[in-house]
């Protein structure tokens, strides 16, 4: 994929290496036993338990402060936990009696800000983690993974030199060099401009699968864990919330405050009746509660279409907001105190004063307790 930024105030565009090209590793199976770990009074991980299988690509996402970064530095050594066991492939590598150093958990490490040495030379940077193999041979692996991240020609640069995005590259060519079975990275991409960002993470995850180590990935942006992780683990407040697909954390949260995280939603509250939970905007399927009983409605704004006359709650727009390739509209509707955020597909919106009749797509819906702690 060719990714072209400004260094020095020049654009320059250059090449990935060719896909395929990266060595391979013997994926590990990273396991958490009930781990906990607080920094004097603040609990920064309590009890989390999960298993990444071999090769799968996980990415930690939660909001600042709910324990990501604490959690990937227990993974990698850094941290060691009060409680509970880390394990790679069954072997312990921290409980109670245990503690294997980083160094000799074959994790490759990636951080936020890169770390690169900046007295070293690129190649030196990247063959840092082969310290144990002959020089020429280190330089040679270095090489080749340096080629495979497009920047074989910057060998004997410093890091100085190199955009961030060639640093980002760097870090990653020095972090697979010696084929971890773990790779564990810490926001990898939110140091980069947005221009940059989406082709940078769409070859790192190529060279991730290539390499085929078990990768777990930080990050507090949700959209970035949807399109990256075979699996997402969902934190807040040190604990881990809920485990799943990006498809089903995202169409089933375990509770309102997930929803909330990946979509602004409109919220309504409801009543059950035969079955239903019964809001100004319709019903929506909401079983097995108690006749009568409040239940809080959320509605994802691309909820809404267009519907005949008198096949849908009637709405009047009252502001519309021209974003790109969709239209945000704020919408009134009778019984409702709050107006309704709509967004829908740019050239099928209404104009601002009109007013009409909405479907809503029932997929679109999700209905909790009136508590927001429990999906119905
Ligand atoms: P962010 O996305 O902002 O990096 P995070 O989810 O990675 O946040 P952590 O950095 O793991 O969260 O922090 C979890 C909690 O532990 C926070 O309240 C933080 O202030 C606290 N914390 C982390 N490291 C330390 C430390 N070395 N000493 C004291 N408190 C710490």
């Amino acid at each position: 994929m060719n990714t072209a930024e400004f260094v020095n105030g020049t654009v320059k565009s250059h090449e990935w290496g060719p896909r395929g090209t990266a060595g391979a590793t013997f994926a590990g199976r990273l396991t958490f036993e009930d781990v906990s770990l607080s920094f004097g009074p603040i609990p920064a991980v309590r009890g989390v338990s999960f298993d990444l299988k071999p090769g799968e690509i996980v990415c930690l996402l939660g909001p600042s402060g709910c324990g990501k970064t604490t959690l990937l530095r227990i993974a990698a050594g850094i941290e060691r936990p009060e409680t509970g066991r880390v394990l790679i492939d069954d072997l312990e590598m921290a409980g109670p009696k245990n503690f294997v150093p980083p160094e000799k958990r074959n994790i490759g490490l990636m951080f936020q800000d890169f770390a690169l040495f900046p007295h070293m030379s690129i190649i030196d940077n990247v063959a840092f983690g082969l310290r144990g193999l002959r020089r020429a041979d280190a330089l040679n692996e270095a090489r080749h993974a340096l080629k495979r991240v497009g920047l074989e020609d910057y060998e004997r640069d410093y890091p100085h030199r190199l955009s961030g995005g060639e640093q980002q590259r760097v870090a990653l060519a020095r972090a697979i060099v010696p084929r971890p079975q773990v790779m564990l990275m810490d926001e990898p991409f939110s140091g980069l401009d947005q221009r940059l960002r989406d082709s940078v993470r769409a070859e790192t995850l190529a060279l991730l699968k290539e390499t085929r180590a078990t990768a777990m990935l930080v990050t507090h942006d949700p959209v970035e864990a949807l399109g990256l992780a075979d699996r997402i683990l969902l934190m807040r407040r040190g604990r881990l919330i809920q485990a799943g697909t990006p498809t089903e954390i995202y169409r089933r949260p375990a509770d309102a405050e997930a929803a909330r995280f990946f979509c602004d939603m409109n919220e309504l509250t409801g009543r059950i009746r035969n079955g239903q939970a019964e809001t100004p905007l319709g019903t929506f399927p909401a079983q097995s509660r108690a006749e009568g009983e409040a239940v809080l409605v959320m509605v994802r704004p691309q909820a809404f279409s267009a519907a005949p006359a008198g096949l849908g709650p009637e709405g009047f727009v009252l502001a519309e907001r021209f974003i790109g390739d969709a239209t945000l509209l704020t919408v009134i509707f009778k019984g409702l105190e709050e107006p309704v955020a709509i967004r829908m597909p740019a050239g099928t919106a209404p104009g601002q004063g009109t007013s009409l009749a909405f479907s809503i797509d029932p997929a679109q819906v999700l209905v909790f307790t009136a508590d927001g702690s429990t999906p119905i």
